[in-house]
């Protein structure tokens, strides 16, 4: 099946590019990027353009940041095409209900992609989970945003979401892991004193669940995930990689590579099956931080 895929940059070249090209399913057709493109594949600047010139192309994947996302995602619906986003699927969760309505009107696809929920070790956590009682639970999710996100102004920029573009796919794991619902009861976002966005946020949830996210972290990065039950304790490391259960190593493995053919492969079963996959409940948590968080003026911030 044709693809196209636009916003061309970070994302795009390290995981979209690859894992498409390995793909059995999928095919680069074309690119929409005002700067980028992919040798080889013919290059568009706007979307409308790559819509009318290809009609052969029958899914569109999104790698844009989330402000400008909307308007495009709104224009391959409109245009008949199955549509997958990059997470967060949109700016705001009206932007993404709109979207998946449409999808549903005009019988399309549409995928809201966690790659996080695809990492090796989250389906055996889930399972493990399954019908143990959650008596707490600590996310650690500290990374280094300049050694990540080098230079991207739109982080920290209204809608940007701060410290919550990685947050979220911790997130992303808790809703899917978790026997239970879960909501934030309260939370604190430090936002730098130049910035409109958290450059770190500690969220309290139900289930004494807690969240420690920070984007200032130097040396040995943290992307962990510890459940106690009472049936024993599970800890998820390297971002759903490595599981462990009371303490000692079960299943995982460090190569993140898998994530991303993972979804490039749900894409397909989606298209194939005439279905959709948008679960909203990771963004859902973040909006709700956002509603209910206590801002602290913290020290301004430079890449
Ligand atoms: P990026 O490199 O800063 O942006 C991707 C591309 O989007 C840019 O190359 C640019 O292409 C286009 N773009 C940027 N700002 C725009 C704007 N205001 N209006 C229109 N187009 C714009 O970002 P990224 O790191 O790839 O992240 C994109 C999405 O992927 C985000 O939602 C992020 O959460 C997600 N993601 C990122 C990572 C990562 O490690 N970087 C990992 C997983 C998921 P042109 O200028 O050529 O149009």
């Amino acid at each position: 099946m044709k693809l196209a895929l636009v916003g061309i940059g970070e994302i795009a070249r390290a995981q979209h590019v690859p894992a498409i090209a390995a793909s059995p399913d999928w095919e680069l057709a074309a690119t929409v990027s005002r700067h980028g493109t992919v040798p080889g594949v013919e290059g568009f600047t706007d979307i409308d353009e790559m819509l009318a010139a290809r009609p052969d192309i029958g899914t569109v994947s999104l790698c844009l940041p989330p402000v400008p996302r909307f308007q495009v995602a709104a224009a391959v619906l409109a245009a008949g095409r199955n549509l997958m986003l990059e997470k967060p699927p949109g700016a705001t969760l009206a932007e993404v209900h709109i979207l998946a309505d449409m999808a549903q009107a005009r019988g399309l696809s549409i995928f809201a992609s966690w790659h996080s929920r695809m990492a090796h070790a989250v389906a055996p956590a889930k399972a493990w989970l399954t019908g143990k009682t959650v008596r707490a639970g600590r996310i650690v999710w500290r990374e280094d945003v300049r050694r990540w996100h080098p230079g991207q102004e739109w982080i920290f920029a209204a809608g940007g979401m701060g410290v919550f573009d990685p947050g979220v796919n911790a997130l992303s794991i808790l809703t899917e892991i978790l026997p239970q619902p879960v909501r934030v009861t309260g939370a604190e976002l430090d936002i730098p004193d130049n910035r409109q966005a958290p450059i770190a946020a500690r969220l309290q949830m139900s289930g004494n669940i807690s969240a420690d996210f920070d984007f200032r972290q130097s040396g040995p990065q943290t992307w962990d995930i510890e459940i106690d039950t009472d049936a024993g304790a599970m800890a998820l490391r390297m971002g759903g990689n490595l599981l462990e259960i009371d303490g000692a190593p079960v299943t995982g493995s460090n190569d993140i590579t898998g994530e991303y053919p993972a979804l490039y492969a749900r894409m397909a079963e989606l298209v194939q099956a005439g279905t959709s996959d948008v679960d909203l409940s990771p963004m859902v948590l973040t909006a709700d931080a956002f509603t209910l968080g206590h801002r602290n003026t913290v020290a301004p911030f430079a890449f």
